[in-house]
């Protein structure tokens, strides 16, 4: 579990502004991956992601709310993990990281309580100060931490999208029936075990 942080201590606690949450919002360098990227001498650039976190973007889903990428990076990795996750929006090259999660907002119309974004780095200030449920990931800048609400254990790349959903959802009481629908969707269990 996330454990709270500076910023949780003015207003309301986290798992009370994570019962609001309505939008899941990532940061791709340093949440969905450990910030690491490998370059070819050709300039192909290469990012480890996290399966989990992977199932986590599902499992926000399979409780119906919406989820989207948001990177200042401009690089197609992104786009394509994001299609892959069936995110209902990748936003690229997004260098100012509050008026893009701003813009998001009025798309899905909902209000900046109702989402949730995963940050690490200083892009990602602006957006932390405009969302309900501000998270920094366990080995973001300190800068960045001391914005969120909460932080996670994992680091980035190393499962803190999970432990964000899973946080959520147990905040909004739905964690076990969202884990079962989301196994029943995948097969389900023996009979005997039901
Ligand atoms: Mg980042």
């Amino acid at each position: 579990m996330p454990r709270e942080a500076r910023g949780g201590r003015r207003g309301p606690s986290a798992a009370a502004r994570a019962r609001k949450v309505r939008v899941l919002v990532m940061d791709v360098d340093g949440v969905l991956t450990d910030g690491r990227m490998a370059l070819s001498e050709r300039g192909d650039e290469l990012k480890l992601f996290n399966t989990r976190d992977g199932v986590a973007v599902a499992l926000a889903r399979r409780a119906g709310f919406r989820t989207a990428i948001v990177t200042g990076e401009t690089t197609t990795i992104a786009k394509a993990r994001g299609e892959k996750l069936g995110v209902d929006k990748v936003v690229l090259g997004a260098r100012r990281k509050g008026d893009a999660i701003e813009a998001l907002l009025a798309e899905f119309a909902l209000g900046p309580e109702a989402a949730v974004f995963v940050g690490d780095d200083l892009l990602d200030i602006p957006g932390l100060a405009r969302v309900g449920l501000a998270v920094a990931v366990a080995d973001a800048a300190p800068e960045v931490k001391a914005v969120a609400h909460l932080v996670t254990r994992a680091a980035g790349g190393g499962g803190a999208i999970r432990e964000v959903v899973e946080f959520v959802l147990r905040a909004q009481g739905v964690w076990k029936a969202t884990v079962g629908a989301y196994v029943r969707d995948h097969g389900g269990l023996p009979a005997r075990r039901r």
